[in-house]
């Protein structure tokens, strides 16, 4: 992929607060076509990257081009192909899901007569055909999520960037917007988008950078990160009422496992064969599931167990 077919291209961005630096050399490249995902836990740097590289954010060192375009200096310009979708929807509440799209579309410099053609398209791809002339206030959290995705892609954007789309929805309602996001990528539209849920990651990304505290940390297509990173297989064992019985069948297993980690009431066993660990458990009663690694399994061991608070 040559250099002018990427939509994005940031070279050693470095952003910094104070004495924090709170994205460290971080370069990424996003070909047209394909979804970019920030994986990392919270206060990773990843909505930070998003604002430097719209040029809402000035950065300290690196480079950016965006659609081409060098960040800040034209990004402006830049933002005319991209659209934004932010992690917390920013509608307008006075007006109905109609005015929303034509307000946006003036914004971005269509016709009259070019928005009035857009927005029952836009909103029938954001399952509203139904909402067009409902107010915001009146509108589920999935539906906003919906209308401010629709907003995003009122002037025809070639790359969408969105920040933890899914964040705070139900199941139902995450899976329309996956759905639809897919449907974008089969389009022909860039994504690159910011989330800390493995499964959006897992289902959406052609590639995935991981970061944390600022850095790449890993990167590479959900399959090679798996096959990269992790044992192919992980055995959960769950503790039941008897903790000495647990703590004696952990201590026969743990010879059997390349690495065990323990999270609460679950130990994670990750071994290449599990047919000697299954030999093992035949006939004891404590509960158990063995299943192929995931990039959750990835995730947890290069960023660690622990709940971070920010
Ligand atoms: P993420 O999106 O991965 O959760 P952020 O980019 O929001 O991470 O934040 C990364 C770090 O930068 C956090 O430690 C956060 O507190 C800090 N930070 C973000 N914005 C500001 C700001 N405007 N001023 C000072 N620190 C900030």
């Amino acid at each position: 992929m040559s250099h002018e077919q990427a939509l994005l291209e940031v070279t050693a961005l470095t952003k910094r607060y104070g004495e924090q630096t709170v994205v460290d050399g971080l370069s990424l490249t996003l070909p047209a076509g394909r979804c970019l995902t920030l994986l990392g836990p919270n206060g990773a740097g990843k909505t930070t990257t998003l604002r430097c590289l719209l040029g809402f954010t000035a950065f300290d060192s690196g480079e950016i081009r965006l659609a081409g375009l060098p960040v800040p200096e034209r990004a402006r310009e830049a933002r005319a192909s991209v659209g934004v979708v932010p992690q917390a929807d920013n509608l307008d509440p006075d007006f109905t899901c109609t005015e929303n799209l034509l307000v946006y579309a003036r914004y971005f410099g269509l016709s009259r007569r070019e928005a009035r053609a857009r927005v029952p398209e836009l909103l029938s791809f954001a399952g509203l055909a139904h909402k067009a002339d409902t107010l915001v206030p009146d509108l589920s959290g999935g539906m906003k999520r919906r209308l401010t995705l629709a907003r995003a892609l009122i002037h025809r954007p070639r790359l969408l960037v969105l920040d933890e789309p899914t964040t705070g929805l139900d199941p139902q309602a995450r899976h329309l917007i996956w759905e639809r996001l897919r449907q974008l990528l089969r389009e022909g539209i860039a994504i690159l988008l910011t989330t800390h849920f493995m499964e959006e990651a897992e289902r959406l990304a052609d590639d995935i950078v991981i970061m944390d505290r600022g850095r790449k940390i890993a990167e590479g297509t959900p399959h090679e990160l798996i096959a990269r990173e992790i044992e192919p297989n992980v055995v959960e064992l769950y503790a039941g009422r008897d903790e000495a019985a647990f703590a004696a069948l952990v201590t026969r297993l743990r010879p059997l496992f390349s690495r065990m980690e323990r999270s609460g009431e679950t130990v994670f066993g990750y071994c290449h064969d599990p047919a000697p660990v299954l030999a093992a458990l035949e006939g004891n009663p404590q509960r158990y599931l063995l299943r192929p690694a995931n990039l959750e399994d990835v995730f947890l061991k290069l960023t660690g167990r622990e709940q971070r608070e920010e």
